[in-house]
């Protein structure tokens, strides 16, 4: 929290925490109790088939409601429990809501697959197969119905690429995504290499279709190479009509975005369901197939 400074043999120490830094470290400390508290739950954001609009798919987003600073987003604390070893908490916790989640959906005959976003740095955690293998037996949900999504850091990272923990996760059954992709290192020739099964376009390509022909481009081209490739496409942050036309157009196998939904706490996912397809989730018998 000091920091040395060497001047003329007598070391003199300057404090190099200012506000800021104090508060995120006062937070860390605070996370596994927030999550013991309730503090720290998810959302759920709809992905829809982009030919069928049908529900495919909702992907699970962390949120943390602080008594004290309201309501902190993932990319601000998601960093800070990178860095202070609290990632695979956070995961493992993400993970059992998910699950949770899925497994009431299956007790009503509907099988939803839920998606959970996946640190770099959890790759790199030698019990994070075991973990997910556990929490998927416990839950008693079939992998085929998770999701994990992965940044592009992930598939650069050596540690990663050396070890065979994503081959691993596909030998559970569940699929392998690659988020924001777009935006980093990787290619999709890298990609071919990895057990992936589906890109996301990242949403800042997608925002930007409306207004620009390069963006459109971009997302034309993803999705040519990826389908090339054997692999599906999800385009997230679609939030106008016009986008999602031109998706569509373009082959685009799923969608999500605003203009679906915005990721909705539990019980108005409920409520969205129901309007959506006319079954009530927490009836007994609902059929799997409407969805
Ligand atoms: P992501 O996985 O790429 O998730 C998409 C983000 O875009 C979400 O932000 C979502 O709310 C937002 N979004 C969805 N549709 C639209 C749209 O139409 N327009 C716009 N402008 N935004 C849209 P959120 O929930 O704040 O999450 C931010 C990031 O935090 C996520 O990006 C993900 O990288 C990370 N994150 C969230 N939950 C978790 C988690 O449980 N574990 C880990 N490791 N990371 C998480
Ligand atoms: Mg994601
Ligand atoms: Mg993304
Ligand atoms: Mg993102």
């Amino acid at each position: 929290l000091l920091a040395a400074s060497d001047s003329g043999g007598v070391a003199t120490y300057h404090p190099v925490l200012d506000q800021q830094s104090l508060r995120r470290l006062q937070l860390g400390t605070e996370i596994e109790q927030a999550m013991a508290d309730g503090q720290i739950s998810v959302v759920f954001q709809p992905i829809i088939d982009a030919q069928s609009s049908d529900i495919v798919s909702v992907e699970t987003l962390v949120r943390w409601a602080h008594p004290r600073y309201g309501s902190i987003s993932p990319d601000d604390f998601i960093p800070l429990a990178e860095q202070i070893g609290r990632i695979g908490a956070v995961t493992d916790h993400v993970l059992d809501l998910a699950l949770a989640r899925c497994r009431r959906w299956l007790d009503q005959d509907i099988a939803l697959s839920v998606a959970v976003n996946l640190s770099v740095h959890c790759l790199t955690e030698p019990d994070l197969v075991t973990r997910v293998r556990g929490a998927l037996q416990r839950h008693g949900v079939p992998g085929e119905l998770l999701t994990l999504e992965l940044t592009e850091g992930s598939v650069v990272d050596d540690s990663v690429r050396d070890s065979t923990v994503l081959a691993d996760l596909h030998d559970l059954g569940l699929r392998l995504s690659m988020d924001d992709f777009g935006t980093g290192y990787s290619s999709l020739s890298q990609l071919r290499q990895l057990p992936i099964d589906e890109v996301k376009i990242d949403k800042s390509f997608v925002l930007g279709m409306s207004t620009s022909q390069g963006e459109s481009f971009i997302a034309r081209s993803i999705i040519e190479l990826a389908h090339n490739l054997g692999l599906r496409v999800v385009a997230e942050g679609v939030e106008d009509e016009m986008t999602r036309n031109l998706l569509t157009e373009m082959g685009c196998d799923k969608l999500q975005g605003f203009l679906v939904s915005r990721p909705l706490p539990d019980d108005r996912l409920e409520n969205w369901l129901l309007a959506r397809t006319g079954v009530r989730s927490a009836a007994p018998g609902a059929a799997h197939r409407r969805l």
